[in-house]
């Protein structure tokens, strides 16, 4: 289906990271898949080709050009080459963790951090969820505690991405008891002491993606560290939450996309009963199907991403782009194994990879049904 949200200026950025991942992440993923990272080496390679930060201002080395196309671009090439675990350190710095910098870090902060945010020597994490709390954001417990100049920091967080190899973590603190306004958003560096981080866990999929549990016992922010106000947490993620879901739902589209390209042509190749699997008129109704539903989200995914360059994206819309793109993944890659048959439960072939890889969607960036809550919300429910 032709698409009219990119320019030419979108399309010779697409071609020149399209070469960024073939050269230097498509030969190491399977490796970095068994060792359950990538080499950060990688990372400073993608800062050093101008993939990072594209929206921070060039006094710091950064594209300055704040224009979602470009991020958008980045997580759509890194699912179509296959290699989305590999590549998701990327889009997690990009759209989710430096827009709180932007947004939020003053002179100073920007001095210190924003030049290594472009050259990939700072890499990102954000960590919200806790062991006992995930959808309840006002549920955070991990306390920070004035202390002169200083944050005392104490608890921990669970499955972060970009855990083990961050040097910077954006942390969801509870300054106070109030449940909304007590929660302060503070910036722990690597080698802060006191800060450690846990196993990098066992995922079903994902596997170059490293997702960590990270601890902190008595760590000393300085207030020079804080995003933003105290007690402005809460509302810094309800402002910043919609472009991360709607990278989630990018992503998720070029999945659906990529996923049903392979049922598609595995659908041609096998025989059975003397003709192609894909001329059974159920199959070629599920495929027509998909691809119909795969049309209508791409059109609205590029409709909100057009909506978002304007700055006009709703947090429904978000939402609804969430849950809906991903739930249809996961439509797609399950049906997708169904027809290779017994070979699609075989790890040798990428549509196994891909179901493995897209069960998470629905879950992180905020549930399925937490999304509809969203909605329903804002219908007013
Ligand atoms: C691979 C991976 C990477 C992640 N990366 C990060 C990260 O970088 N940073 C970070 O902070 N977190 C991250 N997460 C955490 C993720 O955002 C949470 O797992 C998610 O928000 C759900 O929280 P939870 O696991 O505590 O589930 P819970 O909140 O306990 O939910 C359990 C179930 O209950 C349902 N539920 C909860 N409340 C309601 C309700 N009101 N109505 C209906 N159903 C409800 C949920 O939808 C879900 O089905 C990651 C998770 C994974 C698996």
């Amino acid at each position: 289906m032709e698409r009219r949200l990119y320019e030419q200026d979108h399309e010779l950025f697409r071609e020149s990271f399209r070469a960024f991942v073939e050269r230097e992440i498509v030969p190491h993923h399977e490796r970095w898949e068994r060792e359950g990272k990538v080499d950060k080496a990688m990372f400073r390679a993608a800062g050093a080709g101008g993939f990072l930060g594209m929206a921070i201002p060039e006094t710091y080395g950064g594209g300055g050009v704040d224009d979602f196309r470009y991020n958008a671009v980045v997580g759509e090439e890194i699912v179509a080459a296959g290699v989305a675990s590999s590549g998701m350190c990327i889009t997690l710095h990009n759209d989710v963790c430096i827009p709180y910098f932007l947004r939020y870090a003053d002179d100073d902060q920007r001095r210190r951090w924003f030049p290594g945010l472009v050259d990939g020597t700072l890499m990102t994490a954000i960590a919200m969820t806790e062991p006992h709390t995930g959808s309840d954001l006002a549920g955070i417990r991990t306390s920070a505690v004035l202390d002169g100049d200083e944050y005392v920091l104490n608890g921990s967080k669970t499955f972060i991405t970009n855990g083990i190899n961050a040097d910077l973590v954006i942390v969801v603190a509870r300054t106070s008891d109030d449940p909304h306004g007590g929660l302060t958003l503070l910036v722990v560096e690597e080698g802060m002491e006191g800060f450690t981080r846990g196993r990098n866990l066992e995922k079903m999929g994902l596997h170059a993606q490293d997702t960590a549990e990270l601890f902190f016992d008595e760590v000393r922010v300085p207030v020079a560290n804080r995003l933003g106000e105290e007690g402005m947490g809460f509302y810094q993620l309800v402002e910043n939450l919609p472009q991360e879901r709607l990278s989630i739902a990018v992503g998720a589209m070029a999945g659906a996309e990529a996923a049903f390209e392979l049922a598609l042509d595995y659908a041609k190749q096998r025989t059975a009963f003397g003709r192609p699997i894909g001329s059974f008129q159920h199959n070629r109704f599920l495929l027509a199907e998909l691809k119909t539903e795969i049309d209508l989200g791409r059109v609205f995914v590029d409709r909100l991403v057009a909506d978002h360059v304007e700055g006009r994206l709703t947090i429904e819309q978000a939402a609804e782009a969430k849950w809906w793109t991903t739930e249809l993944l996961n439509r797609v890659v399950d049906r997708g194994v169904q027809l290779h048959g017994g070979y699609g439960y075989m790890l040798e072939y990428p549509i196994a990879r891909a179901f493995l890889d897209a069960r998470v969607q629905t879950i992180f960036g905020g549930t399925t049904e937490i999304m509809k809550e969203i909605i329903g919300r804002g219908l007013g429910l």
